[in-house]
């Protein structure tokens, strides 16, 4: 039996930051940081709304057997990490979305030699320009070319 850790945001606020698109308070915050997001995060914290700022888990945060590594924690990997998703086909893969500023390379790596490892594939979106990692059948189906 795999042991289960319950992870902590923390001082991580990469879901506030602008990578994500929000509606908060009726606002929409798309690539750039939410309104109340400070250095050591948010300052409206017992007033955050519900949605997304409560229920919003992060694929890292919600990984309860420790599948990915402390270093692919967002404010330390640089993306964020979604749901495990399928194509309509049935291919499984996983959304990372990028900082703006660049993300860590060697969380990067373990992440393909992971995603490698286990025939799952990668849509890396950084930017707003999605990439596609993976095998041929995945990049064909999303994009119809590969481009990573
Ligand atoms: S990106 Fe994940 S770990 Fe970071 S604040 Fe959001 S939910 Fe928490
Ligand atoms: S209201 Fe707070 S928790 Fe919600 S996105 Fe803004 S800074 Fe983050």
């Amino acid at each position: 039996m795999r042991l289960k850790v319950k992870k902590q945001c923390g001082d991580c606020i990469a879901c506030c930051d602008g990578r994500l698109v929000l509606d908060i308070f009726g606002k929409r915050y798309s690539g750039r940081p939410c309104h109340y997001v400070g250095k050591t995060g948010c300052s409206i914290y017992k007033h955050r709304p519900k949605n997304p700022c409560r229920t919003f888990n992060c694929g890292w945060l919600k990984d309860e057997h420790f599948t990915y590594p402390e270093f692919l924690k967002p404010n330390k990997s640089g993306f964020i990490l979604m749901d495990w998703k399928k194509t309509k086909t049935g291919i499984p893969f996983i959304i990372a979305v990028a900082a703006r500023e660049g993300y860590n390379n060697d969380a990067f790596l373990w992440l393909i030699d992971y995603c490698g490892e286990n025939n799952l594939n990668i849509e890396f979106i950084m930017s707003k320009t999605k990439h596609y990692i993976g095998s041929k059948e995945f990049k064909k189906e999303k994009s119809g070319k590969s481009n990573i």
